[in-house]
């Protein structure tokens, strides 16, 4: 698991959540026609032994982790090794001059809702004094 460990304890100790060890999803089940789509199971696969099965299920939510959404930028602005933009130090300029970053795409430390309106705010600030810059 990669969670933190908090959250990882608050999986292990919720009774109702089953944690299914080194299997990969392979193919979301379901039944569609004219009006609806309804989903009625899960097929899994085991990493180690390949052998596949059937969850019955009625209904599936995605969660998969963090990864920030940059690849549209790649070959444009400087990236990390983990995709995140880079920002100069106590500021949202990137690589690019009239360019700013905030919020996860940039933040690998606190990726929070209001370090992300922070950023934001910072971001907004930098791109005025960009723009009077440049009017100047
Ligand atoms: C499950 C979960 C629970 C969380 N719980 C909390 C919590 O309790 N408290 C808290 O403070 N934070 C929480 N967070 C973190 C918080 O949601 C984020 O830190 C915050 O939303 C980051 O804001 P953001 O603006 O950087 O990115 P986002 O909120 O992800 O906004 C990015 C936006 O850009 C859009 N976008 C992406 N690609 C493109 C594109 N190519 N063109 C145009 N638009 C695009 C996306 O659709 C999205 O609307 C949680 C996050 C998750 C996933």
């Amino acid at each position: 698991m990669r969670a933190n460990k908090e959250l990882q304890k608050r999986v292990f100790y919720t009774e109702n959540i089953e944690i299914i060890w080194n299997h990969v999803p392979v193919e979301i089940l379901g039944e569609s026609d004219k009006f609806s789509k309804t989903v009625t199971g899960f097929r899994l696969k085991n990493i180690n032994t390949q052998e596949e099965k059937i969850l019955e299920l009625d209904g599936v939510f995605v969660a998969i982790g963090h990864h920030p959404n940059t690849e549209v930028f790649a070959g444009q602005i400087e990236l990390d090794k983990d995709n995140y933009i880079i920002t100069q130090k106590g500021s949202s300029h990137t690589s690019v001059e009239g360019v700013f970053a905030a919020g996860d795409v940039q933040n690998t430390n606190y990726k929070q809702a209001i370090t992300a309106a922070a950023g934001g705010c910072i971001a907004a600030i930098d791109a005025e004094r960009f723009l009077a810059m440049v009017e100047e």
